[in-house]
């Protein structure tokens, strides 16, 4: 495995490994891994000659009050983890390589990167989407997993590369959860014990909703989301936002609708988790 912290050198590797004809996979990430990376990295690996794997906490997307700071590190444990896991290369630029100091160039996906997180943390996916961007140029992958934990975010990034015409596939992959249901994530670790547990009230909060969509439609999508958040609240959590929205636009559904994510994002303690299921509806 090789560890790459500039960006020239791994344009170079990108550049050679594709003349040489072989496909590369990309998995982007912000470290601190987990199982539900480990099946990205997993899933690139059953399909790609060459896994490259970024393991970046880029600032330009965390906002003023945000946690960049303290998001958890631990390079020596990833480094182990992606080894484990047969991954090819670690891209790990510090963000003084990433960025110009004077960089002046932003890549924005403006429809799907309004609602839900665009809405609560303005100027994220504009981070996400520059960021991205500059590592697919970078690592010239064939295609890139992304995980349905971020499920706008996996939306917003296929959308930027059909509209911008990278030559890229975007592989969405499932949201891995823990045996008792919370959804994996990196800021878990933020979490004393009696959060995490009420930290539980969000799935399940989403699974009663995805019942009832299944059951009854979408012809109550306010009361559902108003319970969804109730039951959140109850457990001692602030909520960001409940929602449910058409798949395919991130609008509100209509009756063409046959994809619904619902998505949920509440603060327990000073930490936001975020969480979705995606529903077939009933017709
Ligand atoms: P992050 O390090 O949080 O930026 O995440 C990097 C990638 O891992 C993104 O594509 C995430 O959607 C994905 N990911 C994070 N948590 C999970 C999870 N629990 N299940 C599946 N994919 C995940």
């Amino acid at each position: 495995m090789i560890i790459f912290r500039k960006k020239d050198e791994l344009q170079a590797f990108a550049l050679k490994t594709k003349r040489a004809g072989k496909t590369i996979g990309m998995v982007p990430t912000m470290g601190y891994l987990h199982a539900g990376h480990l099946s990205l990295i997993d899933a690139a690996r059953k399909r790609a000659d060459v896994v490259v794997v970024s393991i970046f906490v880029n600032p330009t997307q965390f906002g003023p009050n945000e946690d960049l700071d303290r998001y958890p590190r631990d390079f020596e444990r990833d480094s182990q983890l992606c080894a484990e896991h047969h991954v090819d290369v670690i891209f790990a630029p510090e963000p003084g390589e990433m960025y110009a100091p004077d960089a002046s160039t932003r890549v924005e996906e403006t429809k799907l990167s309004g609602p839900l997180c665009g809405a609560s943390r303005p100027g994220f996916y504009r981070g996400v989407t520059t960021v991205v961007s500059k590592l697919f140029h970078l690592a010239q992958p064939d295609f890139a997993c992304f995980g349905l934990k971020d499920a706008q975010q996996c939306f917003v990034i296929e959308r930027m590369v059909r509209d911008l015409d990278f030559p890229i596939e975007i592989v969405p992959c499932p949201l891995v959860r823990d045996a008792d249901g919370l959804a994996l994530s990196s800021r878990n670790r933020y979490l004393s014990a009696d959060e995490r547990s009420r930290a539980l009230s969000i799935h399940r909060a989403l699974l009663a909703g995805r019942e009832e969509l299944e059951r009854h439609g979408v012809g109550d999508l306010a009361g559902l989301a108003g319970r969804a958040k109730q039951a959140i609240a109850a457990a001692g959590g602030r909520v960001d936002y409940v929602e449910a929205l058409d798949r395919a636009d991130l609008r509100p559904p209509t009756e063409k609708t046959q994809w619904v994510l619902l998505a949920a994002a509440a603060f327990f303690g000073a930490t936001r988790l975020i969480d979705n299921e995606l529903v077939q509806v009933k017709k």
